[in-house]
């Protein structure tokens, strides 16, 4: 600033904290890239990790830190971190707890941005990747070697929504001293709790239903203490830090989570259920039908069914296409977990390139499309879905 007469600059420091003593009941965003301290000595006390103060945002933040208080408690874990987009949470993790030499073991069915950075990124650094499928995680004992770090999976999976046994995959990543990590964010902390199942780390895209309101990116890791010291070790070092504003924003879409699954599991119950009961529906994927084949593993790990619906009709890719763009509610995007409907078509989106054969191992066909169920009126979507059908 230049200096005008009479203008004090020691005045205008101290202006800056004027209001430090306000108490909001909002936390708010504090849009600053670095901290002040009083003393060398309490420089000092920071650096040797005697104080709550905050030195640099690529650190630490205050809105950041009460954001993460908030995702340690919805997934019942001991600490969080939030990170600047689901993959950024993916890679930082990883790159945290892996080193070459490594194995880690990955579901054939993740996200596809986690397939290719294990597959790719991760094995130019020596990490080996073996996959398994998502039928033989049960069991992933079996698929372990010595060299085995990490098992990566996900429950519900994109996008045919088969269930994986959570509780025996922790179970048998104990016995082996296996780091379990997953990703929750189809059903997110509301429907189910992998931590309470045994899971070490879960991981989330913030992007999706903990925000909600398709608007801002972000990622999350939860789980204990002493590993999600090393992922924020990593995190100050790759720069993957979320950015304050937006943590606020995913602080705000958190406070109404609760409300906002319950609705999109009971309007994906009643979609669901329409799908399944249409004569010009091949088939309907949803975890909450009594007729899905992982009815009973889900009751037993999933206390709301979420709100993806997947459903397959006749004529393939062109027969999906057709009802693709006659939808009128239902917007035609990618993404998932917000306010408003969504359908995307996997084998142009998430399984695009697969080759047939590769398509059959996933359990995805030409003819599905995949509906994240939103807010709106249930009527209404269905009434879409209806006319769409033809
Ligand atoms: C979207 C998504 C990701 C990646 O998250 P971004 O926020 O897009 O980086 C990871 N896993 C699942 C299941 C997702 O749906």
């Amino acid at each position: 600033m230049t200096k005008a007469k009479g203008l004090s600059t020691r005045l205008i420091h101290e202006a800056e904290g004027a209001v430090a003593d306000a108490s909001p009941l909002v936390t708010p965003i504090y849009e600053t890239t670095t901290f002040l301290f009083s003393s060398a000595a309490e420089v000092q006390a920071y650096a040797e990790g005697r104080s709550s103060k905050f030195l640099y945002t690529r650190y630490e933040n205050p809105t950041l830190t009460a954001v993460e208080a908030k995702l340690a408690a919805v997934e019942g874990a001991e600490a969080a971190l939030v990170l600047s987009s689901g993959m950024a949470a993916t890679a930082t993790t990883l790159f945290a707890l892996l080193e070459a030499g490594d194995e880690v073991v990955c579901s054939t069915a993740v996200y596809g941005g986690t397939l290719h950075l294990i597959q790719d990124v991760l094995r130019r650094f020596g990490v080996r990747a073996r996959f398994v499928e998502p039928a033989s995680l049960s069991d992933p004992a079996a698929a372990f070697t010595e060299q085995t770090r990490v098992l990566w999976f996900e429950s519900p999976v994109n996008p045919t929504l088969r269930c994986v046994d959570i509780a025996a995959c922790a179970k048998a990543c104990r016995s082996r001293q296996v780091i379990s990590i997953m990703d929750n964010t189809f059903a997110t902390p509301i429907n189910q709790q992998p931590i309470a199942l045994g899971v070490d780390l879960v991981m989330h895209s913030g992007t999706k239903y903990l925000n909600g309101h398709s608007d801002v990116m972000a990622g999350a890791v939860m789980g204990p203490r002493v590993l999600i010291d090393r992922v924020a070790r990593a995190r100050r070092l790759f720069g993957s830090v979320l950015d304050p504003a937006a943590g606020d924003r995913l602080s705000r879409g958190l406070k109404t989570l609760p409300v906002r699954v319950a609705r999109h599991n009971q309007s994906a119950q009643r979609v669901a259920e329409f799908l399944a009961s249409d004569r010009r529906v091949m088939r309907a994927y949803y975890p909450g039908l009594p007729c899905d084949p992982d009815h009973a593993i889900a009751n037993r790990q999933m206390c709301g069914f979420g709100g993806m619906v997947t459903f397959e009709v006749d004529d393939g890719l062109e027969g999906a296409a057709r009802v693709f763009d006659r939808l009128r509610v239902f917007q035609r995007a990618a993404s998932l977990g917000g306010v408003e409907s969504l359908c995307s078509l996997p084998v142009l989106t998430s399984h695009f390139g697969y080759t047939d054969e590769q398509l059959v191992q996933a359990g995805v066909t030409k003819g599905m499309l995949r509906l994240s169920v939103g807010l709106e009126d249930v009527d209404d979507l269905i009434a879409d879905v209806d006319e769409a059908l033809g």
